[in-house]
């Protein structure tokens, strides 16, 4: 009886519940009741995690692994467990495979720099794909200028899925690495992970999986997936910005360069020479951002306690229906449909300009982002310099999307 009630709850989110743990979405914008739909950007925040952080500065802060005093050793002990409840929920075989940075992007600045640029060398060959943000494809770039490698790209097809022709094609002897998204932010494909590692793996290439926009939105298991990096990011899973976490499998960590030099990364320091911490500490050079990783312990603590698969399947219920309700739309024509869709749903208008469109939802209430979402590539790939995407959270409701679609038919009367 107990355990078919525990599956019950865990499958659906009681969403009003939700709703009233994030104050901001209480608010109103330009007079009007907020409905937001730029989470692909950046989350709202529950207020578990404004507590935590408060209470954190409230009750007693000090640096960590520094002081013998009270204040430090009690700060020390909950960025310690942070990294314990990070671990546990993305299924870390250990605390050490987590290392905290600043947030996605510096994650996998991290990995291109101490694990593959020392790994390099001419003529050899980074892989990515079409559907990447900025943040993997730029680091990639400057890795292969410096090391004159090549960036390989495997193409998307027009529904927004990768080409698994080519991506099987691409895994040739030059690949020396892979990084992926797991989930688009721009199209919301679900990239079939798992199966993309498995390729790499065969094939002997090592692989960082950019899991910005999937921890948010899906149950992640680091070990199943059985990628060699995981990057995700604080901010956009309701955490505090300036946060994220690099997994790496320990046996990777532990062969890799340090990134930044500093305090606390080191073990000894002599005019001679210096030497370093095991991984994590190895790569979190100076004070950290102890109260970032206060805060996304208590976001994914909040995470947990709805459920990650009652989180994926209200955020799936959404956004296929707001993908069903902008196809039935004239003028509007959804970039990418990919069958496996999470968080964004991205469209342009005939005869109205994304920045336009979003000004005129903006005027209702409506947060919605217009522009390339940090990957113009992707932009080129289907020809259009930008569109408007709405991106939903876990708050979001089949009643928010009936409102973005009013508020299109808005933007369709004022743009005839
Ligand atoms: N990767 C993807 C897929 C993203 O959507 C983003 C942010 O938009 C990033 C990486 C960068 O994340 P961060 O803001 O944590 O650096």
């Amino acid at each position: 009886m107990h355990g078919s009630h525990q599956v019950e709850k865990r499958l659906s989110l009681d969403i009003e519940a939700v709703r009233s743990c994030f104050p901001a979405l209480e608010g109103k914008a330009r007079g009007k009741p907020l409905v937001y739909l730029d989470n692909g950007a950046t989350t709202q925040k529950p207020l578990c995690v404004i507590e935590a952080i408060r209470r954190l500065y409230h009750e007693g802060y000090g640096n960590v692994h520094r002081g013998v005093h009270d204040l430090s050793e009690r700060t020390t002990q909950q960025f310690e467990n942070a990294r314990v409840q990070i671990a546990a929920f993305l299924n870390a075989r250990d605390a050490r495979e987590i290392v905290f940075v600043r947030g996605a992007t510096e994650a996998i600045n991290l990995v291109a720099h101490s694990y593959v640029e020392p790994r390099l060398e001419e003529g050899d060959a980074v892989l990515v794909t079409e559907m990447e943000h900025h943040s993997n494809i730029v680091p990639w770039q400057l890795v292969c200028e410096r090391k004159g490698a090549e960036l390989l790209v495997v193409p998307v097809r027009e529904n927004g899925e990768l080409d698994a022709d080519s991506f099987r094609s691409a895994l040739s002897d030059r690949v020396k690495f892979c990084s992926i998204a797991h989930v688009s932010n721009v199209l919301g494909t679900v990239n079939p992970i798992k199966h993309l590692v498995a390729l790499c793996h065969e094939a002997g290439i090592p692989v960082l999986v950019d899991g910005a926009q999937a921890a948010p939105r899906m149950r992640v298991d680091v070990q199943e997936i059985g990628a060699d990096f995981y990057a995700i990011s604080g901010h956009k899973m309701y955490g505090p910005t300036g946060i994220g976490v690099l997994y790496g499998k320990y046996e990777r960590l532990a062969e890799m360069i340090p990134y930044q030099g500093g305090g606390d990364m080191i073990t000894e320091v002599r005019w001679s020479g210096s030497k370093f911490q095991a991984p994590p500490h190895r790569f979190e050079a100076g004070t950290p951002n102890i109260a970032g990783a206060i805060g996304l312990a208590a976001a994914v603590e909040y995470l947990e306690s709805l459920g990650m698969d009652a989180v994926e399947s209200h955020e799936r219920d959404v956004v296929e229906y707001g993908a069903k309700l902008l196809r039935g739309m004239p003028r509007v024509r959804l970039i990418g449909d990919p069958l496996e869709r999470a968080g964004a749903i991205s469209f342009v208008i005939e005869g109205v300009h994304p920045h336009d469109a979003a000004a005129l939802l903006d005027a209702e209430g409506i947060a919605v982002r217009a522009g390339h979402h940090c990957a113009q590539p992707l932009m080129e790939r289907y020809g259009v310099p930008a569109t408007v995407r709405a991106s939903v959270g876990l708050y979001n409701t089949r009643s928010e999307m009936d409102a973005l679609a009013h508020g299109l038919r808005r933007v369709l009367e004022v743009f005839p």
